[in-house]
């Protein structure tokens, strides 16, 4: 007789997986806390009209990808493919907007896509994401990115993803923008794909997603979308972009991201990562200001994230493979030899309190260390120079972004703790 297997597309998670699924999930929990996020747990399986409204019937997730079946009473019933709808609807269903102005939730749980099965998708897969719901102010924006960014450390994963940032307007600024897009686009369509044609018809926008190479040439010329914003959408995408230099946060303007799904609005942003090859996107989102309106209810702003859990396990487990090798979190660098002391002194501090902090005892030039400094992959160096014994204080260096500041020798320990914190 054969053996029953798992269905296409779907994986077991065995014991040896299990573990880093644990730590990934306490990692997303732990951050959520800090941040004021609380957890919603909502069903696996919903009304199929929720995702036809909020989603979008012309989207691929909506027109092919949903398991959807008639139940016995012939309610249309689907397998959840996505959580924001989900959130949503509990959101308005229970009024949590009564309950509290502000409401910041996140989630972690499987969803369902009928998609063609590769590395980085499959059919059943996770996600843990966050919603914050009733702020239309650009620091919302910021501080999810920042939960995002702050995740991201967490998993190690700061140096291998980059946060790609764009702005799709108000819906005016979309309306006159997709007029011009068409405009522009119109003249070209017989050098169009299927699916672009398609999308010409229902959502020209996402033409500008396309991954056809002859399509991304002629979209070089197209008008851009930041040409049309308003003031206000102006001004909301320049305070986020300056939140997120005040936080240290690296990102690049991508004025092709439009993202998937219909609802979002402003804000839009994605975390890739390059050791995916194919399916590099890892953590997708935006501003949703329409969506709580669409589905019937008070019109609320609201901002979220969805991140692919498999995806992050993937990035982490190849990162762990290159970099199989010892990495300390601080790497000390000493100019004159009588600073010696001092740094070992701190080193073991900064050791007992958790950290793996190195030195260099081959007494080296200031820019040798330094070299080394970064080829140990360490996050930070601190630098004792002469200036610096002599006035009891340290160089802070950040090795990622190369900023650096001074910092009391008698404080460094406080001072880490508040960085990583
Ligand atoms: P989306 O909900 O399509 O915006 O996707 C958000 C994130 O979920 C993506 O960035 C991926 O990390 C992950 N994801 C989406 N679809 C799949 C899939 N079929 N299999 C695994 N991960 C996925």
């Amino acid at each position: 007789m054969n053996h029953i297997k798992s269905i296409k597309g779907t994986h077991d998670i065995l014991p040896e997986e299990s573990r880093k699924w644990q730590n990934l999930e306490s990692i997303i929990k732990d951050t959520c806390a800090k941040f004021g996020y609380q957890e919603i747990r909502t069903p696996i399986f919903e009304d199929t009209n929720l995702f036809l409204r909020s989603v979008g019937e012309e989207t691929d997730i909506v027109s092919k990808e949903m398991y959807t079946w008639e139940d016995k009473d012939g309610t249309s019933l689907t397998l959840r493919p996505e959580l924001t709808a989900s959130v949503a609807r509990s959101y308005i269903q229970n009024n949590l907007g009564g309950k509290s102005p502000i409401q910041r939730l996140y989630y972690i749980g499987p969803l369902f896509r009928r998609e063609r099965p590769q590395k980085g998708r499959q059919r059943q897969f996770h996600q843990f994401g966050i919603e914050a719901f009733g702020s239309s102010h650009p620091e919302q924006e910021a501080e999810i990115i920042a939960l995002a960014w702050h995740i991201l450390l967490k998993s190690g994963l700061e140096n291998n993803t980059k946060l790609y940032l764009n702005s799709i307007g108000s819906k005016d600024c979309r309306i006159k923008y997709r007029d011009a897009l068409k405009k522009f686009i119109r003249p070209h369509l017989n050098k169009l794909s299927k699916p672009s044609l398609q999308r010409f018809e229902t959502n020209p926008l996402r033409i500008l997603d396309t991954k056809n190479k002859d399509e991304q040439m002629l979209l070089k010329g197209a008008p851009k979308i930041s040409n049309y914003y308003s003031n206000s959408d102006f001004e909301h995408f320049e305070s986020v972009k300056h939140f997120l230099e005040t936080m240290h946060i690296p990102y690049t303007i991508n004025s092709a991201l439009v993202r998937g799904l219909d609802y979002y609005t402003k804000t839009v942003f994605e975390f890739t990562s390059e050791t995916l090859g194919a399916q590099n996107a890892l953590i997708g989102g935006g501003r949703y200001d329409g969506l709580i309106e669409t589905l019937g209810a008070k019109s609320t702003p609201g901002v979220g994230f969805a991140a692919g859990m498999e995806r992050f396990l993937i990035a982490m487990t190849d990162l762990d493979k290159k970099e199989n090798r010892f990495k300390p979190d601080i790497y000390f660098i000493c100019i004159d030899e009588k600073g010696l002391p001092i740094i070992l002194q701190i080193a073991n501090q900064l050791r007992s309190n958790g950290y793996k902090a190195i030195f260099d005892p081959l007494r080296r030039s200031m820019k040798a260390q330094l070299r080394e400094a970064n080829k140990s992959g360490a996050r930070y160096a601190l630098i004792l120079g002469e200036n610096e014994m002599n006035n009891d204080s340290i160089i802070f260096k950040d090795l990622n972004d190369s900023t650096q500041k001074n910092v009391l020798q008698t404080n460094v320990i406080n001072f880490f703790d508040n960085l990583t914190n």
